[in-house]
This record gives structure tokens, sequence and C-alpha cells, in this order.
């Protein structure tokens, strides 16, 4: 059970409670629009959502905009009208620190592409606090990591890995048109990292240079010309998952033509190379890191909040931070005990989302000075797309007994459900249902892949 107020109304006067939330992710946005739908309509609490960018793009998605099967342009979500259509105030900048004593947000000044300041540094009062910033890519202090590999954490970096990735290609075609009949120089690619997000996008990327070589680049051969690596610290792929889908995903990553390399530690990283900890260099004109996730930097600047070996915010089972009741956190930037066990919550959309109706009906009983009872993760199971060779779905990975691998359609079927069950939340079901269809109408109208 929590403490069951907001700011009490002996110390707030007749100003209605305000809950900001900073960061409009997988989690966030859920949570501003609900709140906004529920609490916020009947006037009960003002709510603010924060986020660095304009747009909203589903993170789970961005590996489909680095592949170029999904068009941004089509799938983003404006802040500003969300907030217009269900309440809520959207306030863009970032967030820079938090004075707890004043109970205010530090937001940033928002500066344009040549660095001119669009909007100054500014102030955010609130009685509850909602952190739902998520996560960065944990480099582990790989030697030149940093530098040479490209994250995967957000659109700008999606696009920019697509534009480098279609370049490479662009001048492998030229070089095989110029040359008929001689081998050419094959594109490197590396992904390091044999997680979920890895598997996805080296699977997304064999894909996207089938249906490349039949649009743009018809001198190359795909499997031959484009090399595309996943590279594993540990002994087998999804390591989170049942042995017995791992080797089946390995195996069909294989006739996927993908090389998937296991046991491999990764020393250094360097602007053509990967080197490993045996000391074996292996080309790489894109590397990719998808080895892991922490919470971002700017959590240390919190004053004085607990934050684990991953740099994410120590809540309890009521999201709230035990060092101040009015800071919550949740979804990926949160380290949220499993309930009845040691450990945290793994960094995924369904966490997050679980976490943002939680946190809805949390709101609603500590506005109605109603006790709160802790938050409950129901595992649905994980869904790993293998693009063009289908899915994989697995039931409660941590149960080994009922572990059950479903692939093929079903299992497609069910990965594009759960982005249709997050646009279902923050749409509802007329609009998903309209959008869903201008979406497959536009994809009838367009090449199955973006080609510049
Ligand atoms: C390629 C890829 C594929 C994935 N596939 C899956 C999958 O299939 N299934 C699954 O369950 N999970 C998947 N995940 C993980 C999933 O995307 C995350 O767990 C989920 O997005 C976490 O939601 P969140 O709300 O915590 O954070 P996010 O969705 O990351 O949102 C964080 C938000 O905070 C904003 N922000 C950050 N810092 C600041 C700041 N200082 N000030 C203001 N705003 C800020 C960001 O702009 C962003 O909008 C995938 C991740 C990736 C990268």
């Amino acid at each position: 059970m929590v403490n069951t107020q907001l700011t009490p109304a002996t110390e707030r006067g007749t100003r209605t409670p305000c809950i900001v939330i900073v960061g409009g992710g997988a989690g966030g946005l859920q949570l501003a629009t609900r709140l906004a739908n529920t609490v916020g309509k009947r006037g009960l609490a003002e709510i603010v959502l924060v986020d660095r960018y304009p747009t909203h793009f589903w993170k789970p998605l961005l590996h489909e905009a680095a592949s170029g099967h999904r068009d941004p342009a089509t799938h983003t979500i404006e802040y500003a009208a969300q907030a217009r259509q269900y309440g809520f105030r959207f306030v863009q900048g970032d967030l820079q620190r938090v004075d707890r004593t004043r109970r205010v947000a530090k937001i940033g000044a928002v500066l344009d592409a040549e660095g001119a300041q669009i909007l100054p540094a500014r102030e955010l009062h609130y009685d509850d606090l909602v952190l739902a910033v998520g996560s960065v890519t944990n480099f582990f202090n790989v030697p030149g990591a940093a530098e040479h590999a490209l994250p995967l954490e957000n659109l700008e970096q999606a696009e920019d890995f697509r534009r480098t990735f279609l370049a490479a290609c662009t001048k492998a075609n030229y070089q095989a048109e110029e040359q008929p009949g001689q081998p050419v120089q094959p594109v490197c690619v590396n992904v390091i990292g044999a997680g979920a997000t890895g598997v996805e996008l080296a699977a997304a990327l064999r894909h996207a240079m089938n249906q490349l070589t039949t649009y743009r680049f018809k001198a190359l051969v795909a499997e031959r010309d484009v090399c595309i690596r996943l590279i594993e610290g540990g002994p087998r792929i999804l390591p989170a998952l049942d042995e017995r889908l791992s080797g089946k995903t390995h195996a069909r990553l294989e006739q996927l033509h993908i090389d998937v390399l296991t046991g491999i530690r990764v020393a250094e990283v360097t602007h053509d190379a990967i080197v490993t900890a045996t000391g074996d260099r292996l080309a790489s004109d894109i590397t990719i890191w998808a080895a892991g996730v922490a919470g971002p930097a700017m959590l240390k600047q919190l004053g004085d909040i607990a934050l684990n070996a991953s740099n994410q915010v120590i809540v309890t089972d009521t999201l709230q931070t035990p060092d101040d009741p009015h800071i919550f956190a949740f979804g990926d930037c949160a380290a949220c005990p499993v309930q009845g066990k040691r450990g945290f919550l793994p960094p995924r959309a369904q966490v997050a989302h679980q976490q943002a109706l939680y946190l809805v009906r949390a709101f609603e009983q500590r506005l109605s000075v109603k006790p709160v009872a802790g938050f409950a993760f129901h595992d649905a199971g994980t869904v790993v797309s293998l693009g063009q060779a289908g899915a994989v779905y697995q039931t409660e990975p941590s149960t080994r007994s009922r572990a059950l691998i479903i692939d093929g359609l079903a299992a497609i079927g069910l990965y594009k459900f759960l982005y249709r069950k997050h646009l279902l939340g923050l749409h509802g079901t007329k609009r998903t249902l309209l959008q869903s269809l201008s979406h497959w109408l536009q994809s009838r109208n367009r090449p199955a892949i973006k080609l510049h």
C-alpha cells in the first residue's frame, strides 16, 4: 500500500493537482492519454506530458524503420494532436534535473538544427512526477563501441542507419555494374547482441536486401554481396527464451543466410572492423550495437534518488521511489521488482504497457484517497519477428514446462497485434480500424520497401 494522497488539499488550496509525465514512449503516451481521459476529464488532476521530440514512434518498430519496411511518416503520432484530442498539456523539451524540495522539473531549452533557441529553459511544477524516459544503449565500455557502432534508440538513428546501409549498397551495386562478372567487395553489416532486438534487426535486414535487389540493386546477389552477421557473447541466441526456441530461431536465421556467431566476445570496435577477445578481426562496414540497455545518464540528476547498477530508478511495487513518494518511474527506466522473485522486470514494451494501465488505476485510487495495491506483471509471452521467415512466440519464458512455440502466420499475426494493441490504447477502436485500413491502402500503393 502507498501513501494515498497527492499534495494534500491543505497545502494545495484550490489548485488542481498536477501530474507531470516525462517521456511519451510506449508507456508514457499510454499513461498521459488514459489519465487525461479519466481523471483529467473529471477535473481531478491536470495532466502534462513532456518529451524531447514533437512526435511519438513506437520503439519496437524501430528495426522496421531501419530496414525500410516501415515508413515513419505514416506511423508517427504528433503529441500536440493527441494532447488536443484527449485533453492533456504537451511540453516539448528535455528533462534535465529535478528540484525535489520545490517539486519542480527543470526542462532544457529547445534548439533548432542550427543551434538557435526555439524555446527557453523552463520550470514545471508537479505534485507527482512520473518518469517514463526509456533506456539508452549500454556499450559496456567496449573500446571504440560508442564511437563506431550505431545504436538503435530513436527514429533519427534508425534513419541514419538506413541511409548508411543504402549508400554502401549503392556503391557495391555500381561496382558490380561497372565490372560485370567480377566479384564485388561485399557489404558487411555486423549486429552485436542476439537478444530479441538484434535477431529482429538481422532478419529484417536480410529481408530488406532481398527486396532491394528486385527494385534497385539489380547487379547484386543479396546473400553473396551483403554479409549480415549476428554476434553474441553468450553460448546461444535469445538467451532469455527457451533453449528449443533459441535453437530453432538460430537454424532459421542461417537459412536466411545470416552468419550467427555465438560465444564471441567483442573486445573492440573500429571504423571498419570488430576485434574479438581472441584477437580475430571481422570486417565491418556498418556495426550496430544491440547488446544491452541502461537508464539514461540524466537520471543521476534527480537529487539522491537511488539507482541500480544499470542506472535505472529503483521503485517499489507501487512504482514509487522509496526516497520520494511523489516520484514514480516505470518502463525501461525503472528497476521494478519481480513479484515473489529476485531481480527486476525486463525492459520490454509489454511491461511498460501494463505498468501504464496500472498507474491509471493507481492515480484514480490515490485521487479518491483509497488504498492502492502493488503492481503485478502478467507475462503474456514473447514474440520475435523474423521478417519474411515469420515470427516465433513463446509463452511465459520462465516456466519451461509451459513453454509453447508458435510460428508461421499465427505468430506474425500476434506480432502485428501488439502494435495494434498499442494503437487501440491511444486512439480507441474506430480510429485504430480507420488507421489500419489507411496503412493497408498506402502499402498497396507503394514499393514494399523504402528505396531512398
Ligand atoms: C529495435 C527494437 C525492437 C524492440 N522490440 C520489442 C518487442 O518486440 N517487444 C517488446 O516488448 N519490446 C521491444 N523492444 C523494447 C521496447 O521498445 C521498450 O521496452 C519500450 O519502448 C519501453 O517503453 P518506455 O515507455 O519505457 O520507453 P520508450 O518507449 O523508449 O520511450 C521513452 C520516451 O522518453 C523520451 N525521453 C527520453 N529522455 C527524455 C528526457 N530527458 N526528457 C524528455 N523526454 C525524454 C523519449 O523521447 C521517448 O519518447 C524493442 C526495442 C527496440 C530498440
